[in-house]
């Protein structure tokens, strides 16, 4: 098939547009976009200094590449990436190669935090004492230490490699769940005192299309899934979405654009509240201690 613009060779169909892309035109359309993206929601701001979550998936790779690309040539902008290294044997060690590796061509600072460091064990020993899914610790854990590593090193903002499939899905869950509190929190630029901003420049991306942006630049793709990844709710959530963007294809933007237009009764129902310190760590928190403390504390309990 022929690029719908050029007339060379295609080497994407881009299904919510009706239209064959060659390489040259589908890098311009996805990088286009993703700085529409970027300027809409004021992702990037003169003198940001952005931490990259980095995973060493084909998200977070992929990411890094594109913002360096796009932006590493600003003076007043800094990029650094953060892996978080959970302890996940047989998984982890690889993808963090890959993070390094990356972060190393593209001539950016790359930090790994541990688990083993900050909670004194690895996920995989939480996962053999505690009676919790392996997901919860995980996501409790990696949360707090990626937003108050980037804090602690100076960043304004912390990218993460959500794209627009990961929305989505996010989105419809938190309805079907009937969990408006839980879909508030993904506005964008919501700010809360001693949290990181956090930005998701693909959240207007296809996951198709980062991955045909990451093999057409050559990139250390991984696609290996986490040993623990069950994704239970979720799945079922996934396809649906995908059956129906395969039979009317958009409407994956349509969602989210339902959700943005939800935006301002949101802030109204769920407006902003002043977050109090951890009384052990001093991190910021709804409660009175964070989720953090309080899953160590349990996990201690359960190992003495
Ligand atoms: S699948 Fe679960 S345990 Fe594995 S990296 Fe993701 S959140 Fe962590
Ligand atoms: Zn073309
Ligand atoms: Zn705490």
């Amino acid at each position: 098939m022929n690029c719908s613009k050029c007339g060379r060779q295609a080497v994407y169909f881009q299904r919510h547009a009706g239209r064959f892309l060659c390489k040259k035109h589908f890098v311009e359309d996805f990088e286009r976009r993703i700085k529409f993206a970027i300027q809409k929601f004021k992702m990037i701001e003169k003198g940001d200094r952005i931490a990259i979550a980095m995973s060493g998936g084909k998200d977070s790779t992929t990411l890094a590449y594109v913002l360096n690309k796009l932006y590493g040539f600003r003076k007043d902008l800094e990029f650094f990436g953060i892996t978080i290294d959970e302890g996940i044997e047989g998984y982890r060690p690889e993808t963090i190669k890959v993070a390094k590796k990356v972060c190393n061509e593209l001539g950016i600072e790359h930090v790994v935090v541990r688990f083993q460091d900050h909670f004194g064990m690895t996920l995989d020993e939480m996962v053999k004492i505690g009676e919790r899914k392996p997901c919860t610790y995980c996501g409790v854990f990696r949360k707090y230490l990626l937003n108050k590593t980037s804090r602690d090193l100076g960043a304004t903002k912390l990218a993460t490699g959500h794209n627009l499939d990961d929305e989505t899905q996010t989105i419809l869950l938190n309805f079907l769940n009937a969990d408006i509190e839980r879909l508030a929190r993904l506005i964008p630029q919501r700010e809360q005192e001693g949290l990181v901003l956090r930005i998701k420049p693909f959240r207007e991306i296809y996951e198709r299309e980062v991955v045909v942006y990451g093999f057409l630049n050559e990139l250390p793709l991984i696609f290996d899934e986490c040993p623990y990844s069950e994704l239970p709710v979720r799945a079922p959530v996934r396809d649906f979405i995908y059956e129906f963007e395969r039979k009317y294809p958009g409407r994956k933007f349509s969602i989210m654009r339902s959700f943005e237009k939800l935006i301002p009764c949101l802030k109204q129902m769920y407006p902003q509240v002043d977050l109090n310190r951890c009384e052990r760590c001093g991190e910021p928190t709804p409660r009175k201690i964070c989720q953090a403390c309080a899953l160590i504390e349990e996990l201690k309990s359960k190992n003495y």
